[in-house]
C-alpha cells in the first residue's frame, strides 16, 4: 500500500487500510511494514511491560524507529534505571524529553507542587507541562506514532484499532498490541527474557509517575492505580485525551 507520507495528510481509506493491513500481521511484521513505509516513525515508551515488548522487537529486528520517553522527573527510581538497562540490553537509544523548568516553576507557583491532588484541573495541568509538552516535541515531524496501547487495558482503551488517525497531531497512531492481552504479554517477555519494571511484581500492573501511582488490589482494573483519587472511570493523562474523547462517541486508546 501507498501512503503520502510526506504531506502527512492521510485519508479514512489509507488508515482502514492500513488496519487491514496490520491486522494480519504479528507484531515485528507490524512494526516492519511501518518502519517501511517512509515516514518517521516514533514510539514512545513508558517504560511498561507492553512497551518493553515494542522495544524489545525494534531493537531485536533493528527497525528504523525512533525511540522516545518522557522524562518527567515524577517516575520511579527503578523506571529510570529500566531505561538505562533497557537501551544496554537492547544496544540503542532511548531519547529522554524533559519538561521545561519554566512551565515546572509556573505550574507550582499556582497549584502547588503536588497540586494535582487537589483537583482535576491541576492534575491536567501538569500532566501537560510534564508530559503533553514534551510529546509534542517528541513527535516533532512524526507521520507515525507508535504506542503500546492494548484493548484489555481499561474500558476506555476496549476497542483501540492497529491504526487511527489521530487529528489533533496530524499523524498516524499505531498500536501494535491492540489486541494482545496481559496472559500473551506475560508468556512472551518470559520467552524473550524481556527485561520488565520490578513494580509490576510488587502490584503495579500500569506505572506512570510515583506520586500519581499506586499498587492495585486483586480484582482491580489494570489502570485502577493510575489517579487513584479520582472518580472518573474514563481518566487518561492526555497523551491519548482524543480517543478517550472520542470513545464516548464511538467505542474505541499509555
Ligand atoms: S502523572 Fe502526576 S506527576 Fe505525572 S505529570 Fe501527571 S499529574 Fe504530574
Amino acid at each position: 500500500m501507498t501512503i503520502n507520507t510526506s504531506a502527512h495528510s492521510f485519508s479514512s481509506q489509507e488508515v482502514s487500510s492500513l488496519d487491514d493491513t496490520l491486522a494480519g500481521l504479528d507484531l515485528a511484521q507490524r512494526l516492519a511494514f511501518i518502519a517501511g513505509l517512509g515516514g518517521r516513525a516514533v514510539f514512545t515508551t513508558s517504560l511498561g511491560i507492553e512497551d518493553q515488548v515494542i522495544t524489545a522487537a525494534i531493537g531485536t529486528h533493528r527497525l528504523p524507529i525512533d525511540i522516545a520517553t518522557l522524562e518527567t522527573g515524577r517516575l520511579f527510581a527503578e523506571t529510570v534505571k529500566l531505561i538505562d538497562e533497557t537501551e544496554e540490553r537492547y544496544n540503542l537509544t532511548i531519547r529522554r524529553f524533559y519538561p521545561q523548568q519554566d512551565d515546572i516553576d509556573a505550574f507550582a507557583a499556582k497549584y502547588g507542587l503536588n497540586g494535582f491532588y487537589d483537583s482535576v484541573e491541576a492534575r491536567h495541568a501538569c500532566c501537560h507541562v510534564r508530559k503533553l509538552v514534551p510529546l509534542a516535541k517528541a513527535l516533532e515531524g512524526a507521520s507515525f506514532w507508535v504506542t503500546g496501547l492494548r484493548r484489555g487495558q481499561s474500558g476506555n482503551r476496549a476497542t483501540t484499532p492497529f491504526a487511527e488517525f489521530d487529528a489533533e497531531r496530524n499523524l498516524i497512531k499505531i498500536n501494535p498490541l491492540a489486541d494482545w492481552d496481559i496472559g500473551l504479554i506475560n508468556a512472551h517477555v518470559a520467552a524473550e527474557n524481556i527485561p520488565i519494571n520490578p513494580l509490576h511484581a510488587r502490584g503495579y500492573p500500569s506505572i506512570g509517575c510515583e506520586p500519581c501511582t499506586r499498587a492495585i488490589k486483586p480484582g482491580e482494573p489494570e489502570r485502577a492505580g493510575r489517579w487513584w483519587w479520582e472518580n472518573d472511570e474514563k481518566r487518561e493523562c492526555g497523551l491519548h485525551v482524543a480517543e478517550a474523547a472520542q470513545a464516548s462517541i464511538i467505542p474505541t486508546a499509555s
